[in-house]
């Protein structure tokens, strides 16, 4: 497999964006997955769904955060005839998970789901399997077939990440072919380990054999800190290679991080062109204003700033060794000296600021620059 930059090179000479797996264009309830739509950022609430008040206003947060599909779910039908009363407050996609039971994903379907995550084989009788293919056909609801090493017995007692690898890409292929033998093609899959070496090799086995959109997973992930830094990691080395239609990155936390921290890894690799990415200084003893503070306050303020269609940098610099030069290159920036710094913008020198006024005065300038 050629590399990103020698695929890249081949076609434009220099390297842009990540060359994208080409993958089938799939449609969950509006938002397009695959085929070269942008990387679609997802979450699971962690409501009890037959709690449908409180699971709204987890989605609502959500959306607010900058979710674009979000998944319940479902282990009963008393939480499955909620989907409507769901849906109709939301905006985004809703996807139902279920795990085996059919009557579920029948009533998850008749409600108006967007998207089913179910495993044809787990499902029972040809006819159980038959019956959910053919309402979903009806109701062009996509389902996504999820591999999962914690759940896989075929990877269970595999001990080496090549043998679990092919397990679980093995395990995906047979889910597809129950679907595909039912003329079924509105397919996106997931494999899944918590080891990262094992779920990169599974995708990248998988995406040899099949074109249909990948949604990548780090499962189990673990903590906040440790966990946004596992998924960063793996899906780090999928998404520069290329592969990937929609991430969800899995934290022991609040949902919403997980939407912050998609955002913030897709920006980081250039996948995300749009909102603000901030560019700072780890700090040293040339700093002079509280940098720390001023970019923690910076953060919150600017994820409340909402409708930014284009990516914005921001950079806010410690002093004047690398500050002015990555200010320049930012659309905005600030560049420390003694309790103030110089404000760029486009690569010009505005005028000075005071270190306390930094954050209103970026904010004031972001804001205009997005009603502009
Ligand atoms: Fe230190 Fe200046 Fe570099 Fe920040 S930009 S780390 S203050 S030298």
């Amino acid at each position: 497999m050629d590399s990103v930059f020698q695929r890249n090179d081949k076609k434009k000479g220099h390297m842009k964006y990540f060359k994208r797996n080409e993958t089938r264009k799939i449609n969950i309830g509006g938002v397009k997955i695959g085929g070269g739509a942008p990387i679609a950022v997802q979450s699971m609430t962690n409501t009890d769904t037959r709690d449908w008040k409180s699971t709204v206003k987890q989605i609502k947060q959500l959306e607010e955060a900058g979710c674009e599909i979000i998944r319940v779910s479902l282990p009963d039908m008393e939480s499955a005839q909620n989907v409507s009363k769901i849906k109709k407050n939301i905006k985004i996609p809703l996807v139902a998970d279920i795990h085996f039971d059919y009557r579920i994903a029948l009533e998850a379907i008749k409600q108006g789901i967007d998207k089913l995550r179910i495993n044809p084989g787990n499902i029972g009788s040809k006819d159980r399997v038959e019956a959910v293919v053919r309402e979903a056909k009806k109701a062009h609801i996509p389902i996504r077939i999820g591999v999962n090493a914690g759940s896989l017995k075929s990877a269970q007692n595999l001990h080496d990440n090549n043998s679990k690898a092919k397990a679980l890409a093995a395990a995906a292929i047979e889910h597809v072919k129950i679907l595909e033998k039912l003329k079924f093609y509105d397919i996106a899959v997931s494999l899944k380990a918590s080891n990262i070496a094992a779920t990169v090799e599974a995708y990248k086995i998988f995406a040899s054999k099949r074109n249909y959109p990948l949604h990548l997973g780090i499962t189990e992930a673990g903590s906040l800190f440790s966990g946004t830094i596992k998924s960063a990691a793996g899906l780090g080395i999928m998404l520069y290679d290329g592969l990937g239609d929609t991430v969800r990155v899995s934290l022991t936390a609040d949902p919403v991080e997980e939407v912050k921290a998609a955002h913030s890894l897709l920006r980081a690799l250039n996948l995300r062109k749009s909102g603000i990415e901030i560019i700072s200084c780890p700090t040293c003893s040339r700093t002079e204003v509280d940098l720390i503070k001023i970019v923690a306050d910076m953060e919150q303020a600017a994820a409340k700033i909402k409708n930014i269609k284009k990516p914005l940098k921001v950079a806010i610099m410690g002093c004047v060794v690398n500050g002015p030069g990555e200010a320049r290159e930012a659309d905005i920036g600030i560049a420390g000296g003694k309790n103030e710094g110089i404000l760029f913008q486009d690569g010009k020198i505005i005028r000075k600021v005071k270190s306390n006024e930094w954050v209103s005065t970026l904010i004031k300038i972001i804001k205009d620059r997005v009603k502009g």
